[in-house]
């Protein structure tokens, strides 16, 4: 147990932000979690919404995608999977992939750490941009 966990509060801006994020599959950033929010609480700043989101992923409850350059985007499954990205709209999906259990190990016989996680994304392009790709090819 971490012992300053029990500092945590729940508020019902907390409440609120974590049932927004469990309704939906898109791993959105904290700038649409924000948007939707205030839909729901006008008085909710964008402070309390960064700040909630670190609180919910140092418990446990959510996860963060961090993304390179990209603006990091937050999970509410937290169950272990992959996921696959869209290099031409940017959306990101689950993949159902199997999880390479055997991965850690393998990490751990080549580098002597104690490896706790690793982390595989696929990028590509997403059938809706195939789509729209070939449909552009068309019209010329
Ligand atoms: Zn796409
Ligand atoms: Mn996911």
């Amino acid at each position: 147990m971490i012992p300053n966990k029990a500092t945590y509060r729940t508020t019902p801006q907390k409440k609120a932000l974590l049932s927004l994020l469990r309704s939906t599959k898109a791993h959105p950033t904290a700038a649409w979690l924000f948007d939707r929010l205030r839909l729901e609480m006008p008085d909710v700043s964008q402070g309390t919404v960064y700040r909630n989101l670190s609180v919910l992923a140092e418990e446990g409850v959510i996860r963060v995608l961090r993304n390179g350059s990209a603006q990091d985007r937050f999970d509410a499954d937290v169950s272990e999977h992959y996921h696959v990205i869209c290099e031409s709209c940017g959306k990101v999906e689950d993949i159902s992939v199997n999880v390479r259990t055997d991965a850690n190990s393998e990490a751990e016989r080549a580098s002597g750490y104690e490896i706790h996680s690793h982390r595989l994304d696929f990028y590509g392009v997403c059938p809706d941009c195939q789509r729209r790709a070939a449909v552009g090819d068309d019209a010329e």
